[in-house]
Parts: structure tokens; C-alpha cells; sequence
């Protein structure tokens, strides 16, 4: 099969990323092999390619945004027929065993496994996965609109639930990239109102075409203190500032898997209770309940298609903010 290696991490502006040939997986038992019909492209797997996160497999083939078909069961792997839609998400596996797990908190997890990260993922024609971490994609959803949902869709609407926003309340987004371009349609759809904050000019277009009330730059004040605000951008020096936009008792959701050092901050900044949380992968409750509101909202995404051989492209466009909504890989028809 053709896809997209990871030798080594390395910037990528010096293209790191090897389209060529290798040999398809088979899936174990307990497993189904999924023809890939599209893949998101998602600022992790640029954290991946550029080592800031460090390697767990190597060389892997990123991609934890996949669409696709089932090709072939694995044995004892009934769960979706050979030919249906199917969909595979950062989670790839859990152990199931941990205090974590057993405590319905699978997203936190003591030995898991991350797709397009400790196992190969969707930069591929085909990809195998454990049935039970794989979800039935809903209809009415082209593949590339689909793909997003499933890791920029599924952490947004995890980072909102953290937020605890209520209907009528006052959210604000910091950076404007796809997780925050599907929340924002969720936040609409719940009555919240929605002030992004974000560097490029483009993006607070972006964000007033989708509903937002306000928009402006990463630091500039929003007109209103804030019942909570999600930061997106992998930027620590946004977390001040984004604190200081919040009401008393106001709560920070920290939505990305890395971020660079947080500055320190007058105490001042955090008192009055307000808090602050980093967002840890997904259950699969969140990713289950997400499509199903997703399909009713239903959600809407600006896509960027590029071919599977163009991945380097794609994530390189991601680094300069220069996409508009979601990057997909178009991987076949
Ligand atoms: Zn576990
Ligand atoms: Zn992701």
C-alpha cells in the first residue's frame, strides 16, 4: 500500500514525511483492516513530525482522523460488516484493567496506545484498528467532513463539556483552527455565545461567519469577562491573558496535547476561584455522543483537500495558520 512514513522527526519545512510503498497490516483478532477513504490532518500529528512529542513508534505512519471502509475482519471482529463506514480516532486502545479505566475515565488511561502515534495510523491507504475503539460514522457526513470530526470534533466537544458553559452563558475560543471551528457550531447550538481570539485576520473572519459575537487578537480584551474559555493555540503565554478575560470563578479549559512553557502570572490572575484544566484525549462515551449531536446539529466544516502523497503540504499549510476550517487527506474514493 502508499503512505506517508515518519522516519525521524525532524521541522517540517524540511519535509519529513516519505510517500511510498509499504506493506499493508492484517487484522488481529479482535481487530478490522479499514480501507482509507480520507484522513484529518490534526496539529498533533504536527507535534508528532516535529518531535515535540516525543516518539513512541518508529518509523509510524501518522493519522488519527480516519475514514474509511471495513476491508476484512480480524477473527472474532463482527462487530461492523465488511463495507460499512467506519471511523478511527486518537484512542486507539486501553487496557481496560487501570484504576482509570475501571473508573470510566479511559481517557486517562495508565497504558494506552494512540493512533498515528505508538501504532501506525490513517496517512495510508489501509489501517487496522480494534473494533471496539472504532465508531460507525454517521450518514449524511462526505468522508471529508467526517474525518475532522473525529479528533478536532471529539476534543472540542470534550474541552466544551470540561468548560462547563451552560446555555446562555459567555465562552471564549483562543486560536481558531478545526477543533475550535466545530465547538463553536456546538457552543451556537447550545445558545452560548461565542468571543474568539485569535492572531490571524482570516480566522476572526472565520469565526464571525460561524457565529461569533466578537472577535479580535490573541491579546486583546473581550468586551465581556467570560463564563470560560478554551485555548486551542499551543501557546503557554495565552494562558494569562485568557485568565484575566474570566468572571469570578470563571474556568480555563488548556485543549491541546502540548503547549510551550506557560509564563508565571500574578496570583491575582487565578484567584477568586477561577481554574484551569488541560483536556487528556477522550472515552468513547465523548466520541459516541459527539457524532450523534454532530449528525443532529448537524456540523458543518470548511475542508482543505489534499492528496494522501501531499501530507507534508498539508501539514506544513497547518504550521502557518494558512487553513481555513480542517486539512483532510483525500486517501481514495
Ligand atoms: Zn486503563
Ligand atoms: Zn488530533
Amino acid at each position: 500500500m502508499k503512505a506517508c512514513i515518519l522516519n525521524a522527526p525532524a521541522r517540517i519545512e524540511t519535509n519529513p514525511l516519505q510517500f511510498r510503498e509499504v506493506a499493508a497490516p492484517q487484522p488481529a483478532t479482535g481487530e478490522v483492516l479499514i480501507r482509507v477513504r480520507a484522513c484529518g490532518v490534526c496539529r498533533t500529528d504536527l507535534h508528532i513530525v516535529e518531535g515535540e512529542l516525543p516518539p513512541r513508534k518508529s518509523p509510524v505512519i501518522p493519522g488519527h482522523q480516519v475514514v474509511g471502509t471495513v476491508e476484512k475482519q480480524g477473527e472474532g471482529s463482527q462487530r461492523f460488516a465488511r463495507g460499512v463506514r467506519v471511523g478511527v480516532a486518537w484512542l486507539h486502545h486501553t487496557d481496560g484493567v487501570c484504576e482509570y479505566c475501571r473508573r470510566g475515565e479511559e481517557n486517562l488511561c495508565d497504558d494506552p496506545t494512540f493512533t498515528g502515534y505508538s501504532v501506525d495510523g490513517g496517512y495510508a491507504e489501509y489501517i487496522v484498528a480494534p473494533q471496539d475503539f472504532v465508531y460507525a460514522i454517521p450518514e449524511g457526513f462526505p468522508d471529508e467532513q467526517a474525518a475532522p470530526l473525529l479528533c478536532a470534533g471529539i476534543i472540542g466537544f470534550r474541552s466544551l463539556r470540561l468548560s462547563g458553559i451552560k446555555p446562555g452563558g459567555r465562552l471564549g475560543f483562543y486560536g481558531f483552527g478545526a477543533a475550535a471551528h466545530v465547538a463553536i457550531q456546538v457552543a451556537r447550538h447550545w445558545n452560548v455565545t461565542v468571543y474568539a481570539s485569535t492572531r490571524d485576520a482570516r480566522h476572526r473572519k472565520l469565526a464571525l461567519e460561524l457565529g461569533a459575537t466578537w472577535a479580535g487578537g490573541t491579546f486583546d480584551a473581550p468586551p465581556q469577562k467570560l463564563d470560560a474559555a478554551i485555548v486551542f493555540a499551543p501557546a503557554g503565554e495565552i494562558v494569562p491573558a485568557a485568565l484575566a478575560a474570566l468572571r469570578k470563578g470563571g474556568v480555563l479549559v488548556l485543549g491541546g496535547i502540548h503547549m510551550s512553557p506557560i509564563p508565571s502570572f500574578s496570583y491575582d490572575l487565578l484567584y477568586q476561584e477561577r481554574m484551569i484544566r488541560s483536556v487528556a484525549n477522550n472515552t468513547r462515551q465523548d466520541g459516541e455522543d459527539f457524532l450523534r449531536i454532530a449528525a443532529e446539529i448537524p456540523i458543518r466544516m470548511h475542508t482543505q483537500i489534499y492528496p494522501l502523497s501531499e501530507a507534508n503540504r498539508a501539514l506544513n499549510a497547518l504550521k502557518n495558520d494558512a487553513i481555513e476550517g480542517a486539512a483532510v487527506l483525500r486517501v481514495s474514493e
